[in-house]
């Protein structure tokens, strides 16, 4: 007997070649299968008569074979099968290429279903390489209606993986709806059953969209309800009320050489009213690159030492960590503030007369016992997980949970924020310091580059630095890809042999890097040649250049980031985007790349990119934490919302969900520990 956790193997036709390429795919269950959507649908819905067809269509036809019979062709090296199929009194010639076992499969007399394109080859109507089908009874599931298509390898064709996934339905009735019934129809969503069976078979657009609705729902509830439980989770816990040290903050920000922006002080006012409150702070900052995010969150922890209390500052990388910690000691040296720099390989013993401790992940990783913390902050965000956030909750040895505030660069649409993480507060900070000039970026053709060498001498003769970053470390078979390596041996023996020329890469020792950055920082360095390395936080305003090699291997949210690396001082920044060989000429790239020359605000960017590369690249959601979506679109705010409203009704009235068990088995073991207790 079959069940949804029985094994693949156990279907027909699963041979042990499937078994490892299904397991590559991550199927390994009946379930699995079930639950693995087709990307998109190919629309053989009109059965087409042959007489009908127009040519560069792609159709369905039925017929009859007449004729099937393989040839070979010497020329091209490869056997033809060519078949004469007939409908309606009418023929057309049917061609497959290097299936010479078709002549096995199908044979004159058979009534098959064909799909694909048709074109008019020597004086006929042809229909190039179609998916087939026989018809045995009436049912078709490969070539006929909405035919799925599904994301498989090479090697695993559509087709098996249809016959499967057909032969798995007959196990859907087993499958547990766990939305609750009065949700279910109040929302008037269909059942588990229904929709697993119309997302892989639809007959109608409607079908389709039945079936999106009501997955695409249960993920965002998923979602959901995981985000209430932890907002309500947070307060009912106490953290350390810190009380506004007016005259001291007013000195702080009177003693930089700028003035804050307006949403800088808004955003520093929210928080800290927020860290008034004896109840934990859960807040999101989003500002672009360069908007001065560390200084808000600078006014934070001064405020926190003030309050004789401790605050904790994690950044994704050694590099930008050793940095914050040399801004945030030079910004607080006029006040008796004591900041400790703790990473992998600098550990104090004892951190009981520090203030502020800055470092990597390496902070709340076990071993480093440091009490009295009020405020922990997070920079770039979506570099961490839940799982990290939820060792931030527990850092304290007593009780009290830390206000939590964390810093991100990639700006999230405020519905976006909300169904990834539904139990934060958000802050904007929507503006650059005035004295920014907008970035000039170009897309360069390689007879260009020796200008754009020119260029950088010209700047760093007026004194400014450049970045080249470069998509990869060491020269690899990929031809025309050029690696930092290569670049950094170029540039400073070839191009400019009189500048001194950094190199930096995830290879190089953290000592080293330290000295590097530290060598940039006081220009004694004019060029740092790197990898993406760079991507996020590194503060250098006296760079002013940077030219990306590869620039067609980066999403266009990273090229933004990178370019955010030099627009951080009053002097006009210049980025170059130089394109690898194979795509110099490719249109779609230019194009893509073409929209950072025009626009300068990340949101625009990132909206565009989202557009082309959907939002688990982009905004790190596949590493959240949180269950991956793999229906729902993160723009349907309407539903977003009729999610939150309803996990926050269930999570609000029955909080250990008592009388939802299925919604807990659901869950599964996600943080019942902490959260559920
Ligand atoms: P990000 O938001 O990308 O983290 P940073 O906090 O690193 O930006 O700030 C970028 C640079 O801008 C720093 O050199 C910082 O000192 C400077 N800066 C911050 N706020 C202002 C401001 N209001 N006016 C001018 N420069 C500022
Ligand atoms: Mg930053």
């Amino acid at each position: 007997m079959l069940h949804l956790s029985s094994n693949i193997s156990e279907l027909n036709r699963v041979g042990k070649t499937n078994y490892i390429l299904l397991k590559k795919l991550g199927l390994e269950t009946i379930q699995d299968l079930l639950f693995y959507f087709p990307w998109r649908y190919d629309d053989f819905q009109e059965s087409k008569n042959i007489q009908d067809i127009k040519i560069g269509e792609k159709i369905n036809i039925i017929g009859v074979i007449d004729l099937i019979q393989n040839k070979r062709s010497y020329k091209k090296r490869m056997y033809i099968t060519e078949a004469i199929v007939v409908n309606n009194d009418e023929v057309i010639k049917v061609i497959w290429f290097n299936q010479a076992y078709l002549t096995k499969t199908l044979h004159p007399g058979d009534k098959v279903s064909l799909s694909g394109k048709v074109l008019f080859q020597q004086g006929q109507l042809t229909l190039i390489s179609p998916i087939y089908e026989r018809i045995i009874g009436n049912k078709t599931i490969h070539t006929q209606g909405l035919v799925p298509v599904y994301h498989t390898t090479n090697k695993l064709s559509q087709k098996q993986l249809r016959f499967l996934i057909n032969q798995s339905l007959i196990l859907k009735n087993k499958l547990l709806d766990w939305i609750p019934e009065h949700i279910r129809k109040k929302l008037s969503l269909i059942t588990i059953q229904e929709a697993v069976y119309k997302i892989h078979f639809p007959r109608t657009q409607k079908d389709i969209s039945e079936a999106k609705q009501r997955l695409g729902f249960a993920e965002l509830f998923l979602r959901q309800i995981k985000a209430q439980i932890m907002r309500q989770g947070l307060k009912n816990r106490s953290a350390y009320p810190i009380n506004f040290r007016e005259k001291s903050v007013k000195q702080l920000v009177n003693s930089l050489p700028f003035k804050l922006t307006l949403s800088q002080k808004k955003v520093a006012w929210e928080i800290i009213k927020d860290m008034e409150k004896s109840s934990p702070m859960s807040r999101l900052v989003e500002g672009d690159v360069g908007s001065g995010k560390t200084l808000v969150a600078i006014i934070a922890m001064l405020n926190t030492a003030l309050n004789n209390k401790k605050s904790i500052l994690m950044a994704p990388t050694e590099i930008l960590a050793q940095q914050h910690y040399h801004y945030v000691s030079k910004i607080l040296k006029s006040f008796n503030i004591k900041i400790a720099l703790l990473t992998k390989n600098n550990k104090l013993n004892n951190y009981s007369k520090i203030d502020i401790i800055i470092g990597t992940q390496a902070i709340i990783q076990k071993g480093v016992e440091i009490d009295n913390i009020a405020l922990t902050i997070i920079d770039e965000q979506h570099r961490f997980g839940v799982k990290q956030r939820k060792q931030i909750l527990d850092i304290n040895p007593n009780n009290i949970t830390p206000h939590f505030l964390s810093l991100s660069a990639t700006p999230i649409p405020r519905s976006l924020a909300l169904a990834i993480y539904g139990d934060l507060n958000l802050s904007i900070i929507n503006e650059l310091p005035k004295e920014r000039k907008k970035i000039i970026t170009k897309i360069i053709a390689h007879q260009e580059k020796e200008k754009v060498y020119q260029f950088i001498e010209k700047e760093i003769m007026k004194g400014r630095q450049a970045f080249v970053v470069c998509p990869q470390i060491d020269q690899s078979d990929r031809l025309g890809i050029n690696s930092a390596k290569a670049e950094f041996k170029k540039l400073s023996e070839d191009i400019f042999p009189h500048l001194n020329i950094g190199l930096i890469h995830g290879k190089i020792k953290n000592k080293e890097k330290e000295k590097i950055m530290k060598d940039v920082a006081h220009n004694k360095i004019q060029i740092l040649v790197s990898t993406s390395i760079i991507e996020v936080g590194i503060n250098i305003p006296n760079a002013t250049i940077i030219l990306i090699e590869g620039a067609d291997h980066f999403g266009l949210a990273q090229l933004h980031q990178f370019r955010g690396r030099i627009n951080r001082s009053s002097h006009q920044a210049y980025c170059f985007l130089s394109l690898s060989n194979e795509n110099t000429n490719n249109p779609i790239t230019i194009q893509r790349l073409s929209a950072l020359e025009k626009h300068n605000d990340g949101f625009t960017i990132s909206k565009i990119d989202l557009r082309l590369r959907g939002s688990g690249e982009i905004y790190g959601i596949n590493q959240s934490g949180f269950p991956e979506l793999k229906i729902a679109s993160l723009f349907d705010y309407e539903l977003i919302k009729k999610a939150q409203i309803e996990a926050k009704t269930i999570v609000e009235t029955d909080p250990l969900l008592n009388n939802y068990p299925k919604i807990k088995e659901k869950l599964g073991s996600w943080d019942q520990k902490i959260h559920l207790e």
